[in-house]
Order: C-alpha cells, then sequence, then structure tokens
C-alpha cells in the first residue's frame, strides 16, 4: 500500500488494515532499513529461510528478540494465522496490503511462518506440530521436488510409503529442499499408490527432524541465490513414520500441495515482488534526478524517463491484479488459475522492473551494497521455483481451454 511514487489502490482497505500498513512502512524505515547495510555486506544470509533464522546468523540473538517483541506487540507476528488459532482474522487482501510494506528491503521481519496445509493438523498432530510452529518454536519445509521430478511431480514422484502395520516406510529421495536442514518438521509427499498417482495416490507427511531413517545434506550446488547455501537433498532409507503423522487424509497430500503453492508460491509472490519493485522504482527517481551527466539530470533524458515509466505501469498493473484476485480469493472464490497468473506475472515483470532500475542506475546498480541486484536474483528465481512460468502458462492455458 504505497504511495511514495504511485497512486493509491482502488481497492478501499479497511481502517484497521490502514493502520497496520502504516505500522509496517514505519517498522520498515525505522527497524530495518538502518539494518540494511549490514545485511547485504554480511555472507551469512541463505535464500528461503525462515526470517528470524537470517536474522540470528547476520545481527545475534538480540536483534532478533527486539524485532520478535516489537511483531509480538504491534500484533504483526499473528498476521497470516487465521482467527480460530488465535490469529489476526485479517483477510487476504490485507495481508497483502501489509506483506508489500516488508518487501521493501531484504532485511527480514518475524511473523508466524506457518503453511496454511498445516491447519489440516488434527488431533495430538495440534499439539505436536502446529502449535510450536505458530508459537515460532519448530520451522517446516516442503519436500516435493525429487532428482527426477520438478515441473511433473505427479507423474515422475519416485518416493513411495508402504503401510507397515501402524506405521508407513518412506524410501526415496528429495532435492532442491529450501531450508530442510533448518527445519524441525518435513512436510513431504510420497506415492502410496502407484496407479492413482496425483489422483488419489500421493500422501504428505509430517516428518520429525530427528527420524533415524532420514538423512539430510547439502546440495552441493551453489546457486546465485545467496552467499549461503540453503537447498538440501534429503534420503529415506526405509525411514518410519507413524500413520497418526499423515497431514490431511491417505492419498490427498497432492490436492495439499498445490494449495500450498497456490497461497504462498503463487498468490503471495505478488507482494512478494510488488515491495521490491515499488523500492526499485522509488530508488530510480532519486537517484536519476541527482546523477549529472552531460550537463543535466539524467531523469530529464527521455530514455531515462520511458525506464521509469515501463517500471510504474508494470507495478500498477501487478498491483491492481493481486490486490483484484486477493478479494476474489476473500469472497470465496477459486481463484487457482487467477494465483498463477499473479506468480506469472509478478516474477515476469518484477525481475524486468528492477533490471531496468540497474540499467538507470549504472555501475551503481552492480554494486552489492545497494539491494537490486539481490531483489533481481531473487525475482529471476521465482521464475522457476514453485512452478516455473512455463508450468504458470500450462495451468492458465488449461482454464482457457476447458
Ligand atoms: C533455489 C531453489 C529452491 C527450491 N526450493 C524447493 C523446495 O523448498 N521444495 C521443493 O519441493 N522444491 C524446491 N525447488 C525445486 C523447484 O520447485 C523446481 O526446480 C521447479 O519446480 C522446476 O523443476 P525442474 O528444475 O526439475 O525443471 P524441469 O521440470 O526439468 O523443467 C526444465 C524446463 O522445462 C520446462 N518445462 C517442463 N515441462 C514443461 C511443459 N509441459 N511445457 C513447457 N515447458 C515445460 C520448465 O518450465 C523449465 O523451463 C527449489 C528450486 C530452487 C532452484
Amino acid at each position: 500500500m504505497h504511495t511514495d511514487s504511485t497512486t493509491p489502490s482502488p481497492f478501499a482497505l479497511p481502517d484497521e488494515v490502514k493502520s497496520f500498513c502504516e505500522v509496517a512502512r514505519r517498522i520498515v524505515r525505522e527497524e530495518l532499513l538502518p539494518l540494511e547495510q549490514e545485511y547485504l555486506a554480511s555472507d551469512k544470509h541463505a535464500y528461503g529461510v525462515k526470517e528470524t533464522i537470517n536474522l540470528k546468523n547476520v545481527f545475534g540473538e538480540d536483534v532478533v528478540k527486539r524485532l520478535t517483541k516489537l511483531s509480538h506487540d504491534t500484533g504483526l507476528w499473528n498476521l497470516m494465522v487465521p482467527e480460530e488459532h488465535g490469529g489476526s482474522g485479517l483477510s487476504m487482501l490485507a495481508q497483502i496490503a501489509i506483506l508489500e510494506e516488508f518487501n521493501y528491503t531484504p532485511v527480514p521481519f518475524p511473523f508466524a511462518n506457518v503453511p496454511n496445509i498445516l491447519y489440516q493438523c488434527k488431533g495430538e498432530q495440534i499439539e505436536r506440530f502446529l502449535k510450536p510452529v505458530i508459537r515460532g518454536e519448530k520451522t517446516t519445509c516442503f519436500a516435493q521436488t525429487e532428482p527426477d521430478a520438478g515441473s511433473d511431480p505427479g507423474g515422475m514422484m519416485r518416493t513411495k510409503a508402504v503401510r507397515d502395520g501402524d506405521d508407513w516406510v518412506l524410501n526415496g529421495t528429495k532435492m532442491w529442499i529450501s531450508m530442510a536442514a533448518e527445519s524441525d518438521i518435513i512436510m513431504v509427499q510420497a506415492v502410496t499408490d502407484e496407479e492413482k498417482r496425483q489422483r488419489g495416490g500421493i500422501t504428505m507427511f509430517l516428518v520429525d527432524r530427528n527420524n533415524p531413517g532420514m538423512r539430510i545434506e547439502e546440495c552441493g550446488i551453489r546457486t546465485w541465490l545467496g552467499p549461503k547455501p540453503s537447498q538440501y537433498v534429503i534420503h529415506f532409507d526405509n525411514c518410519r513414520v507413524s500413520s497418526k503423522d499423515v497431514l490431511g487424509e491417505v492419498g490427498k497430500g497432492f490436492t495439499l500441495g498445490q494449495r500450498w503453492l497456490t497461497i504462498h508460491d503463487r498468490l503471495l509472490r505478488g507482494p512478494y515482488a510488488l515491495g521490491k519493485m515499488q523500492r526499485a522504482l522509488d530508488m530510480s527517481v532519486e537517484w536519476s534526478k541527482q546523477r549529472v551527466t552531460f550537463g543535466k539530470p539524467i531523469s530529464e533524458r527521455q530514455a531515462i524517463q520511458w525506464k521509469l515509466v515501463d517500471m510504474y505501469i508494470d507495478l500498477e498493473a501487478l498491483r491492481t491484479l493481486t490486490y483484484s484476485v486477493a478479494a476474489r480469493a476473500d469472497a470465496g472464490e477459486d481463484v487457482r488459475t487467477e494465483a498463477a497468473l499473479v506468480k506469472l506475472v509478478s516474477t515476469e515483470w518484477g525481475a524486468r522492473s528492477v533490471n531496468e532500475a540497474i540499467q538507470v542506475h549504472g555501475a551503481m546498480g552492480e554494486s552489492l551494497e545497494l539491494p537490486l541486484t539481490l531483489f533481481y536474483r531473487y525475482l529471476r528465481h521465482a521464475q522457476i521455483g514453485g512452478g516455473t512460468s512455463e508450468i504458470q502458462r500450462v495451468l492458465i492455458a488449461r482454464k482457457l481451454l476447458a
């Protein structure tokens, strides 16, 4: 809900949400931006790692405690937690407007980081898995991808789970799993019915980090996303998991995975990109007014003005799309295809906007002291992680041609 260089959204946000956005903006300006230089200079943060872990690794325990307390005191900690679990009860539109503010800087702010599908926990799972995650005492990761199963996990998944008494026995290998080594609970998909596969034959298990049948090791592949690797390979070798630790129903794990991807990896890419695009535009406007070549600020050159205008068009169009899909989700509509649309354009337009901002800054655009290259790498990655741009187009085409 920025207004620095844009007009307000056409969506009327309730006053309560506006005041949350103002609090979020104040925290970003007063608490997070002053930490940004040190964060960017550090080689201790990693992509996709829980906020508190990155903050602790870069700044130490005191900063984590201070920001976590601030998050609780302002009510932001439970921003994305449903009301029945003690959360804010805010709409998806409100959550998106607030998250946009926090994406203005790469310095993370601590929230309860609860995958939406964990609310499927039942009975004793609630105490063991859900509540500790809401309180921030335990962390999770999502393990779907395998060496041979990326874009087509339903068809190509090889990790299998076979029933043995009260347990399931898992065998197989997952790859590229973000944050696995830092997670207490691994949400893993395995084939439980070879015939049915994604249509009722894949189950989601909650596997404890200390399960002796599971081994986690670094991927051994360095990416451009950060100085520290944060993707892992997970080996399941006759890994016994109690049938009590099935998340949701047996055979419904693929659907659960899609639900997680629809919200976390698709719709929420909207605010993820919007904050970064707004910052890139604000920085570019500012820089272009100061930087003088051939006797004039570059802001007076049409070539530069058009870059700013193009960034502004992407930002406004994406904000309108994201807010509108969020409002439709709040109204109970099935927005799976529209969430794919948000992911597609937020990551593609986001990366191209930040790319323009880098160009406007000239050599400084490539400086690691500014957040621009990190923003670019994150947005470019998001065209692959969580389902590639091509797969989002496949999903959208399916609806068009249905
Ligand atoms: C940094 C990082 C973090 C990740 N974190 C996680 C995680 O936490 N959990 C997890 O489960 N996975 C994770 N992944 C894996 C990620 O989701 C997959 O890499 C992604 O889904 C793409 O799969 P792939 O790499 O196997 O590409 P492939 O499936 O091999 O695709 C290769 C290319 O072919 C294209 N393609 C494939 N099929 C089609 C088609 N039908 N039509 C047109 N084009 C097609 C793709 O779009 C792509 O361009 C992560 C990956 C990275 C790089």
